[in-house]
């Protein structure tokens, strides 16, 4: 059992969590949440130095885990599919930070995972328990769980199969959630058409749709597009040569109407696309030129 103090602390963390997320907020700087939320005249701290951390405010019990997006991400990712990964604190398991994440697993303690989608920036999960420990590889096993069930109190019955539920959802957010950052950033949040900057009209397009076996999310699989311009590129409006111009559909060409056909439609035909400063993150021409052979097909012919 955790103290009142500690349990009433865990439980405004929580609560801060959902009142972020209401606002569209899901992934959080470091700075952020090393300053963390004010709470009884302070600030509770959501995550520290190391990964496993506790704020002053919590006795014991760990409030939250972190990875950093060091190493292929798959690393927080065990092969069924059902569960998340953490790495212990260095290689003892009896480090004190260790047990007391393995004694939160004893007494069934919510915890918040915050899982590094690129250099300093962070999606919350929670709540999430440690359901399983093994030694041997240094490995905790983590398991997400629904919201709701921070509003009762526990009784007996087996979380298994929901919690399995939720953390397959949950895995797929954070691999969505992982191109999305790695994608904006490598464009600098931006249009790689019309140069538009503000994140919440950007998405992470694929070139080669995720649906196919090919369709990793690789950053040079991904494009930075404005709503618009993800819808457009989607429904063939345009094609990317593999020398990254853009040729607009003829038809679209031909019509007469306000601004938004003119300004972000007609005048990018023949414009050249945005690309990453990094040459290993910008579009792969080989993709863009299966992808264009569709364009071809449906709008050229
Ligand atoms: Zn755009």
């Amino acid at each position: 059992m955790e103290d009142e103090r500690s349990a009433n602390c865990r439980k405004a963390a929580f609560g801060w969590l959902q009142e972020q997320a209401l606002r569209g907020d899901e992934t959080f700087s470091r700075d952020l949440l090393a300053h963390g939320f004010p709470y009884d005249g302070g600030h509770v701290k959501l995550v520290g130095p190391q990964g496993i951390f506790k704020p002053n405010q919590i006795q014991y019990f760990p409030l939250s885990i972190t990875t950093t997006t060091k190493g292929p991400y798959t690393d927080s990712f065990d092969p069924s599919g059902n569960y998340l990964l953490y790495s212990y604190r260095g290689t003892d398991p009896d480090h004190h930070e260790n047990r007391r994440l393995r004694d939160a697993m004893q007494e069934r303690i919510p915890l918040i995972y915050f899982y590094g989608t690129v250099p300093g920036q962070y999606l919350a999960i929670y709540p999430v328990f440690i359901v399983g420990d093994d030694p041997g590889k240094l490995m905790f096993t983590v398991a997400a769980d629904d919201v709701m069930q921070l509003r009762y109190e526990r009784d007996d019955t087996d979380d298994t199969v929901r919690r399995q539920y939720v953390t397959r959802l949950v895995r797929q957010r954070m691999h969505q959630r992982s191109f999305r950052d790695r994608v904006l950033r490598a464009y600098r949040t931006q249009c790689s058409i019309c140069h538009l900057k503000h994140a919440d009209l950007l998405d992470a397009a694929h070139i080669t749709p995720d649906s196919d076996d090919r369709g990793e999310p690789v950053v040079s699989n991904g494009l930075s597009l404005c709503k618009i311009h993800h819808a457009a590129f989607d429904r063939n409006y345009f094609g990317i040569k593999p020398d990254y111009r853009i040729v607009v559909r003829p038809a679209i060409m031909q019509e007469n109407d306000g601004p938004m056909l003119k300004a972000g439609l007609q005048s990018i035909n023949d414009a050249k696309l945005i690309v990453p400063r990094s040459a290993k993150e910008r579009p792969d021409p080989e993709r863009l030129r299966t992808r264009y052979e569709l364009f071809a097909d449906k709008a050229l012919s």
